[in-house]
């Protein structure tokens, strides 16, 4: 579905480091009311202007605001409240936040958002649902789809069987899962989207129905699917891969690779 196209005027409520490498920050909006609660997990769109701040009222002619694409991770329609967690984009160990010039319209907002602060936003759209009738389910999320894949995991069954593969920048980001006990928790800590591929070719998978979630970096996406894709037992209709973002180019570039990808599978 098509995310609904008039902007959302939000308001900065609060803001606060939800783990070491994660920063949530509070909106609340009346258009947030009339939302659903099967919004929660949905994706929205933040605003900017091609200057990188958030009022958009004054653009020019023909020109559009700079998207970025989030999560809602927690919603709240009594008060009209969304919460948004911003995953910081981790250069190397030097350089803890990139800088303005590689980009980062999002992360430089969200880190030094302040309580009162504006800004619009697009959707939500929904995000892709899981089977819950496959016998197994296989989950790979790095950090920007923790907030996707939360939603995933608090839909499964008690007796749901499978796999989750989580990427985390430290131990200390580590989410509040209370996962079903047939669900096996693999965690790795680390930077490299390859690191994350690594992990999840290693696993092998024992059933002929498997269902399967993967949202993460591009590169190790595409590694990701090329392993499952191979193997006989997957079935398409049940697997959703998607890339939240691609190493060293900014959301705009990354959709026009994305929309390559999708040209070049179909
Ligand atoms: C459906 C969907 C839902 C998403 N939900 C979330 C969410 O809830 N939380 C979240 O944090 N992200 C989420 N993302 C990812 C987010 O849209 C991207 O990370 C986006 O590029 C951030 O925008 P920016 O302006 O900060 O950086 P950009 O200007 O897009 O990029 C600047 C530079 O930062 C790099 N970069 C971007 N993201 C990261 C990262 N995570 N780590 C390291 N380097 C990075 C880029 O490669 C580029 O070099 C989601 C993406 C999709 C498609």
């Amino acid at each position: 579905m098509k995310p609904n196209r008039k902007p959302k005027l939000a308001t900065v409520v609060n803001t606060f480091e939800l783990s070491a490498n994660m920063q949530r920050v509070i909106l609340q909006g009346e258009d947030f009311k009339p939302l659903q609660a099967t919004d929660l997990g949905g994706y929205i769109k933040l605003m900017f202007h091609p200057e990188g701040h958030t009022d958009i009222s004054n653009l020019r002619e023909g020109e559009r605001p700079v998207m970025r694409t989030y999560t809602i991770s927690e919603l709240d329609l009594d008060s009209g409240q969304i919460a948004v967690d911003f995953v910081i984009h981790e250069v190397d160990e030097k350089h803890k936040i990139i800088s303005k010039e590689q980009g980062g319209y999002a992360i430089h907002w969200a880190m030094n958002a302040k309580v009162g602060d504006t800004i619009s936003i697009g959707g939500p759209g929904y995000s892709q649902l899981i089977d819950l009738n496959a016998e197994q389910v296989f989950m790979v999320a790095d950090m920007t789809a923790i907030p996707a894949i939360t939603e995933k995991l608090n839909k499964l069954e008690q007796n749901a069987v499978g796999h989750v593969v989580v990427q985390l920048s430290s131990p200390q980001d580590s989410p509040n899962w209370n996962l079903p006990v047939g669900m096996q928790l693999h965690t790795v800590i680390g930077h490299q989207p390859t690191e994350l591929s690594d992990a999840v070719t290693q696993l092998s998978i024992d059933s002929q129905d498997v269902a399967i979630w993967c949202a993460c970096e591009f590169t190790a996406m595409k590694a990701i699917r090329t392993h499952f894709n191979n193997q006989d037992a997957i079935q398409r209709e049940k697997s959703y891969f998607s890339s939240y973002w691609k190493q060293g180019v900014t959301e705009d570039g990354h959709k026009v690779i994305k929309r390559e990808d999708a040209e070049n599978l179909s």
